[in-house]
């Protein structure tokens, strides 16, 4: 019998021209070490290349030359366990990308590096793992490491003795330190020496107050910045005798400074139990049952989850909950952590490689048994899951817009298909695509009609804006939603104002000429942010100071129109001068902890307002906030999407549910040109059903999604006619598929046509599940393979989620 020492390795090639696995050879001192789902090194061509193993080792091979021995063997267990090889070659299959895209979609970004530039001159076991905390610990980057001879004297150590390295990873960590505050008076203290400031001493004042708040509580430095009270003060404070500073080693916990209430278990209502009884039935059961819970906004979905959770802790099991996006959402994620504390394993994209890594650990080896996070959070390392959640089951940011255009909510029933399962889809406005399946039995529905707190969904009024212009009022806000506003921050309650465009205004004109300033890379118009006096491309990120006169004519007289959230907050200053603004949108909040920071600032009722992209509909639970005004719901009604309706419809329902959500009532006012539109008055009534029942009509009508099932071909090249003609190529080989049943919709130019310099087309095929279908697009898959020889690509995207 002939050894097996052959093994089939999917390698990582940066050109990606081809997907199939390449056998190799196991040199001898790895044979007992080697398993599927491990990474090596493999030579390919003349580097050294990422490779994931897929099989057990093999005796025999196809290839015809010498082959290769594997180079390096990077982990001591399995990265990816049988279940998730397996998943990623559907994956793979089912949204025609490449395996290795697949797998590293599954894995923290720690363990997907560069090994071209980091050659590993031995074999090593976790090598890589242990030098990535080197250098995080470090806080320098490889490169650094490198040149500094940091890595080469880790190597050394290692081979030497496998501990020491980890010994002297600790040591450097022990090293890694931060400065915490411990304050050294009362509050009683503190009161007499408020006393003692001087008035003009604001930071001084601002620190004491804080520092009574804490009441005797050690917190870190970075606690204070969040008050705006840096280092200089708080050494101030020091000196004064009211805190002392010490050095606190640093931990890897993102939410290890954050202070969280606990949340105690809530006795059910009638229609939470209900719920929860029939999906606990499955649990029992283990049974991959799929259920829609259906539940308005404030009903209770939430502690339904949390009581389940719990339920698949007491039976030994895991569970994952994913939420849209995940630094929206502090709140759920306090509310998890508030009740199962470090059971909780958060991944988002806002951690640190490091901690990203860390929380991915702890699921894998056992210490966390709840995964909680966005999209890519389907993947968690677990080995026996009770329970998968997808909460905003309706959310487009579940389906992933770059390769593997995977969607979550298919890959939990897959995962929960394996492990016996049930899955809960929970939305107040779930997709038509869910709704008709729980409608045709596919789905169980659960409904919670109710708000847990019993009281009415808030009244919603729609308002015309064509009368205010009118009436002559030029202000973004009707005569109605600014008295409203001020009678509301009389009460003493709070304003959520929503607008789904950051920026000043949408484009800029030349009011003699006509010149509207465009992307120099893309087809779309220049966004024109006050802040910083820049137009701005919202696709490339192009950026350029604001001109004082116009390019064709050379007039001055330049014009903004269109409105942004930052106009808006301009005119909110204008119209209530008093008062303080939040304005959270993608250009306020790119900064760690940003979004925390901003709702904190609401919840604690320090600003009266709080104004936002569609970024605030989201999961939100503040009940003093009781009026919501929507700027503008035309926004997303006439985007080129045939689910613009829907969009529309869900984004309403979903904002108005931020109102009203103590024991004060709500209000909500949406402003709109267009006060007939189907998706609005269904929205102000809170009408799903009818809602329902009117776009899936439409939806027949025009043969879309969930009566046909969409493929959408985007074609780009740098070149405008080749990208045309090559669309027109894959729309020629459907044709001569002729499947029955399939529509071709296009070639188009894309909605945007041309982004980076690179020009889009696509191309839209309808069909109805049938099986010939999977063929002609793996057909078409491997002609793109040659094409994209010539930088010409074609994407396939199978049920796209969004048309931009
Ligand atoms: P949803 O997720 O459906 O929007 P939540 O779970 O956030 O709803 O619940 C809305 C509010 O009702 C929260 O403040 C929550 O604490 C409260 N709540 C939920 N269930 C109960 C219950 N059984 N008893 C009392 N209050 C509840
Ligand atoms: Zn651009």
């Amino acid at each position: 019998m002939q050894a097996k020492n052959i093994i089939e390795v999917i390698v990582d090639v940066p050109t990606m021209q081809t997907d199939r696995p390449y056998d190799y050879s196991i040199p001898e001192d790895l044979k007992d070490l080697i398993q599927p789902g491990m990474r090596v090194q493999v030579p390919f061509g003349s580097r050294n290349l990422l490779g994931y193993v897929i099989s057990d080792p093999k005796a025999t091979t196809d290839f015809e030359g010498e082959l290769k021995d594997i180079t390096a063997l990077l982990d001591d267990e399995p990265v990816l366990s049988p279940e998730m090889l397996a998943l990623g070659k559907q994956i793979a299959a089912e949204n025609f990308c490449f395996l290795v895209e697949a797998y590293h979609t599954m894995l923290p970004n720690l363990l997907k590096v560069d090994y071209d530039k980091y050659f590993l001159p031995t074999t090593s076991i976790s090598y890589r793992e242990h030098a990535q905390y080197f250098s995080d610990f470090n806080e320098i980057s490889w490169a650094e490491a490198e040149e500094k001879g940091y890595l080469a004297d880790l190597i050394k150590l290692k081979k030497d003795n496998k501990v020491s390295i980890d010994y002297r990873v600790e040591d450097r960590k022990r090293y890694k330190t931060e400065k915490w505050v411990q304050p050294l008076m009362g509050f009683d203290q503190l009161e007499d020496e408020l006393q003692n400031v001087r008035k003009t001493a604001k930071k001084q004042l601002a620190l004491v107050e804080v520092l009574m708040e804490l009441d005797g509580k050690k917190v870190s430095a970075k606690y204070f910045e969040e008050f705006d009270i840096h280092m200089a003060t708080l050494k101030a404070g020091a000196e004064k005798g009211w805190l002392s500073l010490f050095d606190q080693p640093v931990n890897r916990d993102p939410y290890a400074n954050i202070v969280i209430e606990k949340s105690e278990k809530l006795q059910l209502q009638a229609q939470q139990e209900r719920a929860f009884a029939a999906v606990k039935t499955a649990m029992d059961a283990q049974k991959d049952e799929v259920f829609l819970l259906q539940g308005v906004t404030g009903s209770g979905k939430t502690e339904v989850y949390l009581q389940l959770i719990q339920e698949a802790l007491d039976k030994g099991q895991e569970a994952i909950l994913l939420v849209p996006e995940i630094s929206l959402t502090p709140q759920m994620v306090n509310r998890l952590k508030g009740r199962f504390g470090d059971m909780v394993a958060v991944l988002h994209s806002q951690l640190s490689t490091g901690e990203h890594f860390d929380e991915w650990r702890k699921l894998k080896n056992g210490q966390a048994k709840i995964a909680v996070g966005a999209r890519s959070s389907i993947f968690a390392p677990l080995h026996n899951i009770g329970l998968i959640i997808l909460d905003e089951e309706h959310e487009t940011t579940y389906k992933q817009s770059d390769n593997p255009r995977y969607h979550a909510r298919e890959v939990a029933k897959w995962r929960a298909n394996k492990h016996g399962c049930p899955v809960i889809l929970g939305s107040a406005t779930p997709s038509l695509e869910s709704r008709a399946r729980a409608q045709n039995g596919v789905y169980t529905l659960l409904e919670m009609p109710e708000r847990s707190n019993h009281q009415a969904l808030p009244p919603v009024e729609l308002i015309d804006m064509r009368e205010e212009f009118r009436h002559k009022n030029y202000y973004q806000f009707s005569r109605k939603l600014r008295d409203e506003m001020q009678a509301t921050m009389d009460r003493g309650e709070q304003v959520a104002l929503m607008l789904n465009r950051r920026g000043y205004a949408n484009f800029m004109q030349c009011r003699d000429c006509g010149y509207t300033f465009q992307c120099p890379n893309c087809d779309v118009s220049l966004t024109y942010h006050y802040h910083n006096k820049q137009l701005q491309c919202h696709y490339c990120g192009y950026n350029a100071a604001r001109p004082q006169t116009c390019p064709q004519c050379g007039q001055t007289h330049l014009r903004e129109f269109g409105t942004g959230t930052e106009k808006v907050e301009q005119e909110i200053n204008e119209l209530f001068p008093n008062k303080t603004v939040v304005r959270m949108d993608m250009d306020t909040t790119r900064r760690k902890g940003s979004h925390e920071r901003m709702l904190k600032q609401i919840a604690d009722k320090k600003a009266d307002i709080l104004l936002g992209t569609q970024m605030i509909a989201k999961g939100l639970d503040f009940p003093n906030i009781t009026l919501v005004g929507i700027i503008n719901a035309d926004t997303s009604l006439y985007l080129p999407d045939f689910r613009a309706a829907e969009r529309t419809f869900q984004l309403l329902t979903q904002m108005s549910g931020r109102a009203g959500r103590g024991d004060l009532s709500g209000q909500v006012l949406i402003q709109t040109y267009n006060p007939d539109h189907y998706a609005l008055t269904l929205a102000q009534h809170h009408d799903y059903d009818t809602f329902y029942q009117t776009e899936m009509r439409y939806r027949k009508l025009n043969q879309y999604s969930p009566y046909f099932y969409t493929v959408r071909f985007t074609v780009s090249n740098f070149d405008d006619h080749t990208a045309m003609a090559t669309a027109a190529k894959v729309a020629h080989m459907l044709r001569e598929a002729n499947v029955a049943g399939t529509k071709i919709i296009g070639p188009a130019q894309s909605t945007i046509s041309r982004v980076n310099n690179q020009y889009y087309y696509q191309l839209l095929y309808q069909h109805r599940g049938n099986q010939a279908i999977h063929q002609v697009l793996q057909a078409i898959q491997d002609r793109a393979q040659n094409w994209s020889k010539d930088k010409i690509y074609v994407s396939i995207d199978v049920d796209p989620m969004t048309f931009m």
